[in-house]
């Protein structure tokens, strides 16, 4: 079976006043376990080594993008070797804001996907459409084009979860309904077992990014074809931890 994932995306938000709040109250709740589900936080670069070193150690923690190469002469970037370097385990690259806000594109978040699974990271890789997008009825077209130019890339995906976040359920309290969510979930492993492998497709975690809640996260949880969550900013508050109980 596919292990429930639950990840934390802080985005860019606190100080280091509030991310020992957060980590404390964090630390103090009680959990299923690693067995039933993984966990994991990814806050700023800057906040990683004190969230690295004061979660507690069922948690792991990841970065919110890595540079698509080796590093250099790359002012302000980042690299996947940087965060090797610092025992961080997971990174999430493909983020619909940087897609959007950064322009980042299919073909380079593939990149850089590739080059952080290169170099030993575990990747969280984002997708999704727009509303207009799937006003115009290609959300599957949009999702599947984002997926083969990761998959045109990786090999190996065992040490990748792929997070649909439809755009318009991100920070907008619109969440996708368990149906919307599982038909596109349903969809994407149909494509991963048409276009990878039925192995990979069997094995891949795809988990639910947009609006996610503790009010609204069981009946998403309870989507055959939803392995988790992405959340946002729910996961800067103690109901980030009713989120991860959905697993059980
Ligand atoms: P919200 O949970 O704030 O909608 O954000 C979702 C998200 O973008 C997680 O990566």
């Amino acid at each position: 079976g596919r292990k429930f994932f639950v990840g934390g995306n802080w985005k860019c938000n606190g100080t280091t006043e509030e991310v020992k709040k957060i980590v404390s109250i964090l630390n103090g709740r009680e959990v299923p376990s690693q067995d039933v589900v993984e966990v994991v936080i990814s806050p700023p670069f800057v906040f990683l080594p004190l969230v690295k070193s004061s979660l507690r150690p069922d948690f792991h923690v990841a970065a919110q993008n890595c540079w698509v190469k080796k590093g250099g002469a790359f002012t302000g970037e980042v690299s996947a070797e940087m965060l090797v370097n610092l025992n961080i385990p997971w990174v999430i690259i493909g983020h619909s804001e940087r897609r959007l806000i950064l322009k980042e594109s299919n073909e380079f978040i593939g990149d850089k996907v590739a080059y952080a699974l290169s170099q030993g990271l575990k990747v969280i890789a984002c997708i999704g459409e727009t509303l207009e997008q799937r006003e115009a009825g290609s959300t599957m077209e949009v999702v599947a084009a984002q997926t083969k130019a990761i998959a045109a890339k990786v090999s190996n995906w065992v040490d990748v979860v792929l997070a649909y976040e439809p755009v318009w359920a991100i920070g907008t309290g619109k969440v996708a309904t368990p149906a919307q969510a599982q038909e596109v979930h349903s969809e994407l492993r149909k494509w991963l077992q048409a276009n990878v492998s039925p192995e990979v497709a069997a094995s891949t975690r795809i988990i639910y990014g947009g609006s996610v809640t503790a009010a609204n996260c069981k009946e998403l949880a309870a989507q055959p074809d939803v392995d988790g969550f992405l959340v946002g900013g729910a996961s800067l508050k103690p109901e980030f931890i009713d989120i991860i109980k959905s697993a059980e």
